[in-house]
């Protein structure tokens, strides 16, 4: 019998599609900027690549609390309050969060097998953080463990900073992974997991940073973290789906998030009707929704 289908979520703060000029830190080492991810040779995955709109009809530039809570529930928050809104969930993003996201309906479905990979440090356990972010929103309201530094250790869980190279600035004593131990840890979730998002922030402050320096060195670390995922997944039983809240990295000219276009990754089962469904960020969670409870 086929295993169950699974789902990653890969989870990219701040990652737009930018033009091809000298301001894009993409654009330089390889013809296309979204090429680091999707691969341009023979030997690439077929990785499909979906323009997907950020600014969901709401004027402003678009805004990680409301990008977060839109992609993680498949409503339109910018929308319901009127307003791209920055950094952390307000009261209203958090109810609509706790109500209606992905984690919360699949349990509702019967799929408990739900995983967030990102490993939390000790100190949001001793000092919990009076803002939280959009998924920490979820896990809590959903009722699922958050991973932990020993998770990690052990190659159950993720950092946000997947090298763990900022982990050990801190003093933590963890283990330095590459790109190819991170993508060997998030692929091997999935034998475990039906679900399994994973979340990384660096990009959106890169950006906001205007580092052209560390958008170099990083953009292709964790392009290859994606393509090693990616190889070590099932395509007759896993969906791959990338995507962004908004844009940033793509345009270090300025400090600001961008008006752009988010680029939506989609690669293995039912790879080609996933990714013709997706137009904008509201169109991520159901359709995720959908390749976990119908076949
Ligand atoms: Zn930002």
């Amino acid at each position: 019998m086929r295993p169950d289908s699974s789902v990653v979520l890969f989870f990219v703060d701040g990652l737009g599609i930018g033009e091809r000029c000298e301001s894009n830190p993409l654009v330089g080492l390889d013809a296309d900027p979204i090429a680091h991810f999707v691969g341009s040779d023979e030997r690439s995955p077929e990785i499909r690549m979906v323009p997907t709109d950020p600014r969901l009809g709401v004027e402003g530039r678009p805004q990680s609390a409301s990008g977060q809570t839109t992609i993680l529930t498949g409503i339109n928050a910018p929308k319901l309050l009127g307003y791209h809104k920055n950094g952390f969930p307000n009261q209203a993003l958090r109810e609509v969060i706790a109500k209606d996201s992905i984690f919360r309906r699949l349990i509702a479905s019967g799929i408990e097998e739900v995983v967030f990979a990102n490993a939390y440090t000790p100190a949001f356990f001793e000092s919990p953080p009076r803002w939280k972010s959009a998924t920490t929103v979820a896990m809590e309201a959903a009722g699922i463990a958050f991973r932990k530094l020993p998770d990690l250790v052990g190659r159950c869980a993720l950092f946000h900073d997947f090298t763990n190279r900022t982990l050990r600035e801190r003093g933590f004593d963890v283990p330095l992974f590459s790109p190819i131990d991170a993508g060997e840890i998030l692929a091997s979730l999935t034998s475990r997991y039906r679900f399994v998002l994973y979340e990384h922030f660096l990009t959106d402050k890169i950006g906001h940073d205007q580092d052209h320096a560390s958008a170099r060195q990083h953009l292709p670390e964790l392009a290859e973290f994606v393509r090693e995922t990616i190889s070590r997944l099932d395509s007759e039983r896993t969906t791959f789906v990338l995507t962004s809240d908004h844009g940033n990295i793509e345009d270090l000219s300025v400090r600001n998030h961008t008006l752009n276009d988010v680029p939506t990754l989609v690669w293995g089962r039912r790879c080609d009707e996933t990714a013709s469904r997706i137009n904008d960020l509201a169109d991520v969670a159901p359709a995720i929704f959908d390749l976990l409870t119908h076949d």
